[in-house]
């Protein structure tokens, strides 16, 4: 059984309650957690959660766009905190797609020769965005990952905690991505839903595709996220729910799901 808590379902455009993207997931057998995303605000998110940056174990990356990872170097420096330092008890792990390492060394620089947004004592692990279902394992999640071409780098994510209750997480995508072999079948299916039918984007998904994808890949629930402003998310439900016959649901910031449902 794990724990959801929407930290940012937005984009990085100012909108009340959708904050830039930010997933916060505990095993509930567990005090440890990780980061989906981090995006600007996630941070400052987590203390209203109730999370404890302490117990905070991975910070698992979709992608590189900075509202999905610009809180990176916040964390870097909250991790030179002295408390928070004695109270951490195993280093953090950094995963993320093919260029990580590279990212995190040209951040570590952003303030100079001091090094405040460097991180200390992070294992940096990179996987290869063009694996399909390749694994890590993170804060008692099994997490697997599938590319998803909204850049080269792109992947989304699917969590199984101990017990065998699955989350997946679309990053950011288009219909094109490998979205329908990662979410098959979960408990609950994060997608992104950033533009009306009418003003689609390429590599990005509206809500008749993120209905599409979440039927084809018979998820038992549906939550929409990652709102642009120009779309009002009670009618992006009911346009994917002509497209999907299952429960949906929009995020919010501070949202808390526990799946599955006792
Ligand atoms: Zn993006
Ligand atoms: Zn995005």
């Amino acid at each position: 059984m794990y724990q959801l808590t929407v930290l940012g379902a937005g984009s990085i455009l100012p909108r009340e309650r959708h904050g830039p993207a930010g997933y916060a997931l505990r095993d509930l057998s567990r005090e440890g957690w990780l980061l989906l995303d981090c995006g600007p605000g996630s941070l400052r998110a987590l203390a209203a959660a109730g999370l404890r940056l302490a117990s905070l174990e991975a910070v698992v990356l979709s992608h590189y766009h900075p509202d999905h990872c610009l809180d990176l170097w916040a964390l870097a420096f909250a991790s030179r905190n002295p408390g928070l330092r004695a109270a951490r008890r195993a280093p953090l792990r950094l995963v993320g797609p093919r260029g990580l390492a590279e990212l995190l060394e040209r951040g570590a620089r952003l303030f100079g020769e001091r090094g405040w947004t460097r991180f200390e004592d992070a294992e940096v692990v990179e996987v290869d965005p063009a694996a399909m279902g390749a694994r890590v394992e993170a804060a008692g999640f099994e997490l697997r990952h599938w590319p998803t071409w909204h850049t080269p780098q792109a992947v989304c994510w699917r969590a199984t905690d101990a017990s065998g209750a699955t989350f997946a997480y679309s990053g950011d995508s288009g219909p094109e991505g490998e979205l329908v072999a990662c979410a098959t079948g979960v408990d609950l299916f994060a997608c992104e839903c950033s533009f009306p039918d009418d003003a689609a984007v390429e590599h990005h998904l509206t809500p008749t595709q993120a209905g599409e994808v979440a039927r084809a890949a018979g998820v038992k629930e549906l939550m929409l996220t990652h709102f642009y402003p120009e779309l009002d998310p009670g009618f992006a439900a009911q346009v994917a729910e002509r497209a999907y016959p299952g429960p949906v649901r929009c995020a919010f910031d501070g949202l808390q799901l526990v799946r599955p449902r006792a």
